[in-house]
């Protein structure tokens, strides 16, 4: 095996260490730590993973969780109701609903009804608009993380050619919106690209958001490129990512999975808590006039 090995636990240490002195600073401030709620619709093997990786993040820094459990057969006005709640509640800086929903439940509501400001997904229209501007807002966990494990180990970006394999809302799309913030030349492929290979051997930079194991094979990647596998898929009841292992021995530097982009994606979480929780916070002390992220 060449490649340098991309670990995601010290990144997410660095930024959980702060993010822990900065909850310290708030409940001296504030008297109370802010709160995160995560809601779900039912049991999904997919959520409920993800939910117990938030658990074990949010204990590891002293940070209240709120579990939000909502029925199989809540309707869309019931949904509504329930974030409207949360929206509302000073306690609660931030809302990550888990996908999937039940069927009655659009995957987008979500989007539509959490505040912008407790958003700490970056899934709705303004936050992502923000990103699109390239102005400051709360950003998907995961593509902010596999950013914040690029600068980490000082991977060069700007005037890199980046290839982002996938182009979903979540992952995808915002990853090679913060690649082009970062300066690197940035190609998007997805399931209808044509001569995929062609592409990613050009790639000094690799990241593959597609959730199908393999998909990446040594004779796609460039030698010496650095290789980001966002993907996480079940294969004979072991974690796998998107990569093929023996990219290994062609990339300069990969991240593992597990123990790569997605312990990094949890402590992002928590920093867009925080972030979320300040910027509420400027607003209240502004008598309210900030009604968005980023707004004076
Ligand atoms: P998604 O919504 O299913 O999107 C997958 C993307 O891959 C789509 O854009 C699709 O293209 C593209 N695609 C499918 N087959 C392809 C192929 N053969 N070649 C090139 N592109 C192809 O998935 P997602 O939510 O972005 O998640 C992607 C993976 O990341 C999953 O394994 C998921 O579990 C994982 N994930 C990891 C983290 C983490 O923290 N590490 C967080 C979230 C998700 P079309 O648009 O044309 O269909």
């Amino acid at each position: 095996m060449g490649a340098m090995l991309l670990e995601g636990k010290p990144v997410a240490r660095d930024i959980l260490a702060h993010a822990r002195d900065e909850i310290a600073e708030l409940i001296t401030r504030h008297g109370r730590s802010p709160e995160l709620a995560v809601v779900r619709c039912g049991d999904a093997p997919d959520a409920l993973a993800y939910l117990k990786a938030i658990r074990r993040s949010c204990r590891s820094v002293e940070l209240p969780l709120r579990e939000v459990e909502l029925s199989t057969t809540t309707s869309p006005v019931e949904f509504r109701g329930a974030i409207a709640q949360l929206n509302h509640d000073p306690a609660v800086a931030g809302i990550l609903v888990l996908q999937p929903l039940p069927p009655q439940l659009s995957p987008a509501l979500p989007a539509e009804t959490v505040a912008p400001l407790k958003d700490v997904d970056g899934i709705t229209i303004v936050n992502a608009g923000r990103l699109f501007a390239g102005l400051e807002t709360l950003l998907p966990s995961t593509p902010a993380g596999g950013l914040a494990i690029l600068r980490h180990y000082d991977i060069p970006l700007a005037g890199q050619r980046a290839v982002v394999l996938g182009r979903s809302l979540v992952v995808g799309r915002p990853m090679a919106l913060l690649l082009l913030g970062a300066d690197a030349t940035v190609t998007i492929a997805h399931s209808r690209s044509r001569d995929l290979t062609a592409l990613t051997c050009g790639a000094d930079i690799l990241l593959a958001a597609v959730g199908r194991p393999g998909t990446i094979r040594p004779e796609m990647v460039k030698p010496g490129a650095t290789v980001i596998d966002f993907g996480v898929s079940l294969r004979d009841g072991t974690i796998v990512g998107d990569v093929d292992p023996a990219v290994a021995e062609v990339a300069g530097a990969l991240t593992p999975v597990p123990g790569g982009t997605g312990v990094v994606t949890n402590a992002i979480l928590i920093n867009n808590l925080l972030k979320a929780a300040r910027w509420q916070q400027e607003r209240t002390a502004a008598g309210g006039a900030r009604t968005t992220v980023g707004e004076e």
